[in-house]
């Protein structure tokens, strides 16, 4: 590696407010594979999105995550004017052994999420070789996660290839039994692993948002609760197959219930779930919490992603913060994915109990569903054809 300059695409893609980052946690998962390559005595040009801008956008400059990074790393982090130019080419050619040049938020570029061949090319001209660290980023084929690794000869770093590690375990080769613990908001985001796992898991258990959808293919009354309808016929599809298959689908059996999506409104708890006009559920009840609780305990392997209420607000965190503390004590392998429900983790302060909290929300959902990434998958490309 010595005098090596190695183009690193990190995922450095952490909440900003007022242009300071208010989590570090992307920034610190980033950290190993930056320490080894310096160690080696490479110099790294790193580079990363940031948000969603359309084109430059100075809110979401790179400036402040390059200062955290510096700070974690103890030395300067020099920031680039941009992700690409002469600038940012003679910057790169200068830089010393165990030198860090962060370059702009790659989306300032329109060739990014258009994986721009001429963007893919100016990159790999920064650099002699390439590691792709990003596995948040691994499902997009953009130019700096997938154009470039054509170009370079590339490999994977520490964090992505933990998480594939992690997460391809628990797809092909888990511990029995194996728990699938979904949430969140959205069934069509998730539908991938309830139809990948149902006849695979022994068990997968429906909370958040999503179970609304279940109940309303079913028929019951769902009130004001967040009902995604695209959702509705896939749900009766899987409550079918679900008869027929050797996995246990558990949806809640009790309820919290509010007026409004407010942590002031008005709270009641429900015996059953059907949810009465005037209504929305924002929780599982307490014997759903103690069911799921029971059944995470017993697992030998538990895969959580996706809140079981509105943890947001305090009446209704109380099933988000029982599955969060199951999962913590389990003695089975926990992994937990998505950024919601790694926050609620943080917030109640069990991250450190479990056994891998992915970076990647949608990347670890499309692992887990069989599909192929395309940041990983350029990567072996390029590597079968470098050695033949
Ligand atoms: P993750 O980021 O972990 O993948 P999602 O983004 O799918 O999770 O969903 C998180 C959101 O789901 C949270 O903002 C939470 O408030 C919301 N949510 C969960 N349950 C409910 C519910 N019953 N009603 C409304 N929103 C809910
Ligand atoms: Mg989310």
């Amino acid at each position: 590696m010595d005098g090596r300059r190695v183009l690193v695409r990190a995922d450095l893609n952490v909440p900003l407010e007022k242009r300071v980052v208010t989590d570090d946690t992307r920034i610190r998962a980033s950290l190993p594979t930056i320490e080894l390559l310096r160690e080696r005595g490479a110099s790294v040009v790193l580079v990363s999105h940031l948000g969603r801008p359309k084109g430059p956008d100075p809110e979401l400059s790179m400036a402040p995550v390059g200062e955290r990074l510096g700070e974690l790393l103890g030395i300067e982090v020099k920031q680039a004017p941009g992700v690409v130019g002469e600038e940012v080419s003679s910057m790169a050619s200068g830089l010393e052994t165990g030198e860090v040049l962060l370059l702009e938020n790659s989306r300032f570029e329109p060739g990014e999420t258009k994986n721009d061949p001429a963007l893919a090319e100016a990159l790999a001209a920064l650099a002699e070789l390439y590691v792709n660290d990003a596995f948040g980023s691994a499902h997009r084929a953009h130019a700096t996660t997938e154009g470039v690794a054509h170009l370079l000869r590339g490999y994977a770093g520490l964090l992505l290839e933990r998480e594939v590690v992690e997460l391809t375990a628990v797809r092909d080769d888990p511990q029995r039994p194996l728990v699938i613990v979904l949430g969140g908001a959205k069934v069509t985001d998730k539908l991938g692993v309830i139809d990948r796992f149902l006849g695979f898991a022994e068990e997968i258990l429906v909370g958040g948002a999503m179970c609304f959808s279940f109940f309303k293919a079913e028929g019951r009354d769902t009130g004001n609760s967040l009902v995604e309808e695209e959702g509705v016929e896939s749900a009766r599809r899987v409550l079918e197959e679900a008869e027929s298959s050797d996995t246990i689908l558990e949806l809640p059996e009790d309820l919290v219930a509010g007026r409004e999506f407010d942590a002031d409104t008005e709270t009641r708890e429900l015996n059953g779930v059907d949810v009465p006009e005037g209504w929305m559920g924002l929780d599982v009840g307490t014997n759903t919490a103690a069911n799921f609780g029971k059944r995470i305990a017993r697992a030998g392997t538990v895969f959580w992603n996706g809140p079981m209420g509105a943890f947001e607000l305090e009446p209704f965190a109380g099933g988000t913060r029982s599955v969060a503390e199951a999962v913590a004590a389990a003695p089975g392998h926990t992994v937990v994915g998505g950024g919601d429900s790694v926050a609620a983790l943080q917030g109640f302060a069990l991250a450190d109990a479990v056994d891998w909290l992915s970076t990647g929300g949608g990347a670890s959902l499309e692992l887990l569903e069989g599909r192929d990434l395309p940041g990983v998958e350029a990567l072996q490309d390029a590597s079968e054809a470098a050695h033949g």
